[in-house]
């Protein structure tokens, strides 16, 4: 197949399906083709680990865009097939079934996939981990209320399952070799807080410790920790992070680093090359760096803006990365870029999770968390992005506006 003018977009995450989408918004007039492994029309994931695993919410609901919104805007949907090699030389890519396509422009939105354990028995039968809809939906049905469950990590992942799963009425314990659960994101104090929810709801904690090898007989498992202890249950699952799939881009000669390397725009530095999402590595002006973010705002947005690249739209607005997460009855939201190292000064009340949890470094908030306090939240944007120096009583004062803190001092910021 050849045309004048194609985009080719490879991956049908909310990256690649609002990237497509938006070229049509802008009027892009060119052929869009869209080609995703999975089978499903493209959808979102955050809900794989909390509505749609409790059963509360379907496929439809959690899908980026009616079919129709495709078929409507004249974009092409290749589902379950795979991109197996693109060259940017001839900008020709080859999919499986040995077919083939020319393209004007290629947009990697190819996300990322569940990393795995490498314990012995990390294969094992009765082993999940969670990025697909396929995963989510094998995962729910070994689920049954009343068994027992060994989540393995608690990122954000790990922690929803768990909400998830105690409130589906399985029995769930959980390990993590941290202090505290989202303790790179959120530091040791929320961390604390958020492990005291999960024990309230009948999760039972076992922080600083590590997973040795999982072993499998029949219907049950085991897991063995190195302390030495080993926890027999009827299923596990895994939340131990996620792994850019740069593998395509790596073949194909485009510039990577952690992530596929791009500027602020989405463009890489080979011609009519383009990333978005998990798999993208951006620059980022006001962290003077390039940097990957895996959440799902970070990558609607970045899809929206390689659209404005391949149309020579105005692109690349300087965000500042924001999640959430739901966990039981609460939501934790998360802004900024974490920082293991950094101070927390709190701001309201820890303990009755109502509060913003500052991360400081050296005198400039670097990320904050919270619960319950979401407008507020977003007000620290701008001391984020200007690396502005901030006091800490002010942070603490809940009469004090963040948006009215701190003098920018662009140069000097760590
Ligand atoms: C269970 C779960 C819960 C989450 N919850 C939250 C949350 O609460 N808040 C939040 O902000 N973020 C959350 N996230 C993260 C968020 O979902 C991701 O940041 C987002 O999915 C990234 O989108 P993406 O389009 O870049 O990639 P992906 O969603 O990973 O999609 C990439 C797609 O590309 C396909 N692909 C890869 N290689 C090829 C190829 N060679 N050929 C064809 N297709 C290919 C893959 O099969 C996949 O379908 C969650 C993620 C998971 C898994």
């Amino acid at each position: 197949v050849t045309a004048a003018d194609r985009t080719v977009v490879i991956g049908t995450g909310v990256a690649g399906a609002r990237c497509a989408l938006e070229l049509r918004a802008l009027g892009y007039s060119g052929e869009v083709t869209v080609i995703g492994a999975e089978r499903h029309l493209p959808y979102e994931r955050p809900s794989l680990s909390k509505g749609y695993l409790s059963g509360t919410r379907g496929v439809s609901d959690v899908l980026v865009a009616p079919a129709s919104s495709y078929e409507d805007s004249g974009i092409q949907l290749l589902l379950g097939r795979s991109v197996t090699a693109v060259d940017p030389a001839s900008r020709r890519l080859t999919l499986d079934r040995d077919a083939e396509m020319t393209y004007s422009n290629v947009v990697f939105a190819t996300g990322s996939s569940a990393r795995r354990l490498t314990c012995m028995g990390a294969e094992s039968p009765g082993v999940h981990v969670l990025r697909t809809i396929d995963d989510a939906d094998q995962l729910r049905s070994d689920a049954s209320p009343g068994s027992r469950a060994v989540v393995i990590g608690l990122g954000l992942i790990g922690a929803e399952v768990c909400a998830t799963l105690v409130e589906r009425g399985l029995e769930v314990i959980a390990v993590e070799p941290d202090a505290a659960p989202l303790q790179r994101l959120v530091g040791v104090q929320v961390g604390a807080r958020l492990a005291a929810l999960h024990a309230e709801n009948g999760v039972e904690l076992l922080l600083g410790q590590s997973v040795h090898a999982i072993s499998s007989a029949g219907e049950r498992t085991d897991v063995h920790l190195d302390s030495g202890a080993s926890i027999g249950c009827d299923l596990v699952v895994t939340g131990v992070g996620a792994l850019p799939q740069t593998a395509l881009a790596i073949r194909a000669g485009i510039p990577c680093a952690e992530g596929i390397l791009v500027d602020a725009t989405g463009a890489s530095a080979v011609p009519g090359v383009f990333a978005a999402g998990d798999v993208a590595q951006a620059y980022v002006a006001h962290r003077a760096a390039a940097l990957r973010v895996e959440h799902w705002q970070a990558a609607g947005r970045q899809g929206r803006s390689v659209a404005q690249a391949v149309v020579g739209a105005e692109s690349g607005e300087d965000d500042v990365p924001w999640f959430w997460s739901d966990q039981y009855d609460i939501q934790l939201q998360v802004l900024g870029w974490p920082d293991r190292d950094a101070r927390t000064v709190v701001r309201g009340d820890l303990e009755a999770l109502d509060f913003l949890a500052f991360q400081v470094r050296e005198g400039r908030v670097v990320a904050v968390s919270g619960i319950g306090r979401g407008r507020e939240l977003r007000r620290a944007a701008n001391l984020i992005r200007t690396g502005a120096e901030c006091k800490d009583a002010e942070l603490m004062d809940v009469g004090v506006d963040l948006r009215e803190m701190g003098t920018p001092h662009r140069s000097k910021r760590p």
